[in-house]
């Protein structure tokens, strides 16, 4: 079966390095907030193009400590996407804000920049953009309306790492962005992992605190903050798993590149291709079809998996019925939920399981 990841199949050389990064830990007798950290957070916060990088728990929580730490609560309103992991939204609620929920562009699965300006109100404080499957997009644009709006502009990051427009990183565009390491990611950790990336030092020591308790000095808590850090075994793991990103990312992006060139079944459709001056990380390669029920098991039948990302738009979730929304509506989320399909895209594929899939989709009838 071809899998949608496949850790148990990654190269021992990276296991080996793996394994030695968990012993220096172990032996160091530092588990929490230490070198190993650090370390991470300067490799991380280099490769984004940003002055600081904070680790936290999760990506979850590094969106909710961003908030926070801009002073973004009870009152204010953050748009975002309906078509998103629930975290997304899920931290907005966590920070004491108000979600409003944005359409998206059915070419892209992306925010819809239109659907956005119907949601602002004078309470929006933030638009929350999402870079849904790995891509990068218009990014002049949301930066122009932000400003023209005095909005923050805030990014969550956990499908994109290392996704760029002309050289420029993704979280490096807004007031921070929001990096998750859960282990699908395309940098992931062995177990949870986050960090917050921004150029503003404030927010990096504001974040800095409230990841430890609130915690200024030891013993000192000038905020309610949370218990959310990337501990020493994590970071020197990620440390590690760095190295190998790039290379990952290129395996990625040529998986991709041989789907667009060869899948030509007319009832799978595939999303807009990226701009020539983006790099797409490829965190899901996503298609489209009205016939997602029997794709997915002819998919299955010919030892494909296939996921769905996302079956559910956040406004169908059971507590977010009343949720605020675009008032023209969230029409496009709502035919991208039923009609989306991941195909196999990571970097434990073989040139023969690409073709296997390539050849499993173009030989789809409905
Ligand atoms: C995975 C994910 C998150 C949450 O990250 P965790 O580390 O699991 O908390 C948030 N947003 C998006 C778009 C994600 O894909």
């Amino acid at each position: 079966m071809i899998l949608m990841n496949d850790f148990k199949a990654e190269p021992e050389t990276l296991i080996a390095a793996e394994l030695q990064a968990v012993e220096r830990v172990l032996r160091s007798g530092w588990y929490v907030l230490g070198e190993e950290g650090r370390k991470f957070e300067a490799l991380w916060s280099q490769r984004c193009g940003t002055q600081h990088a904070v680790g936290v728990g999760n990506g979850m929580d590094a969106i909710e400590i961003g908030l926070r730490a801009l002073d973004i609560g009870p009152g204010d309103e953050v748009i975002t996407t309906a078509m998103t992991a629930f975290a997304s939204v899920l931290a907005i609620i966590r920070a004491g804000a108000t979600p409003v929920l944005a359409d998206i562009n059915p070419e892209t699965g992306l925010l819809s920049l239109e659907s956005v300006r119907r949601c602002i109100t004078p309470q929006t404080k933030a638009v929350l953009l999402v870079h849904l499957y790995g891509q990068v997009r218009d990014m002049d644009a949301w930066l122009a309306l932000c400003e023209q709006h005095q909005v923050a502009l805030l990014e969550d990051c956990a499908q994109a790492h290392l996704a760029s427009v002309a050289g420029q990183v993704a979280g490096s565009f807004g007031s921070f962005g929001a990096y998750s390491f859960y282990p699908t990611k395309n940098l992931g950790a062995i177990g949870d992992g986050g960090a917050l990336v921004t150029s503003n030092a404030a927010l990096a020591d504001k974040a800095g605190v409230l990841r430890n308790y609130g915690q200024s000095v030891r013993y000192y808590h000038p905020e309610f903050g949370m218990n959310s850090r990337l501990d020493e075994v994590q970071a020197a793991l990620l440390s590690v798993r760095l190295q190998w990103l790039e290379q990952y990312t290129a395996h990625r992006q040529s998986i991709a590149q041989q789907y667009r060139n060869a899948l030509n079944n007319a009832h799978v459709k595939l999303l807009l291709a990226p701009e020539a001056v983006t790099a797409h990380v490829y965190h899901l390669f996503v298609v489209l079809t009205q016939h997602r029920e029997s794709l997915q098991a002819h998919l299955q039948a010919s030892g494909v998996q296939a996921l769905i990302h996302y079956p559910v738009p956040i406004h169908h979730q059971e507590r977010c019925g009343d949720i605020r929304r675009d008032p023209a509506g969230l029409q496009a989320s709502e035919t991208h939920a039923l009609q989306c399909l991941s195909l196999p895209c990571h970097p434990q594929m073989s040139e023969q399981d690409v073709q296997t899939v390539i050849d499993a989709v173009n030989r789809f009838v409905p």
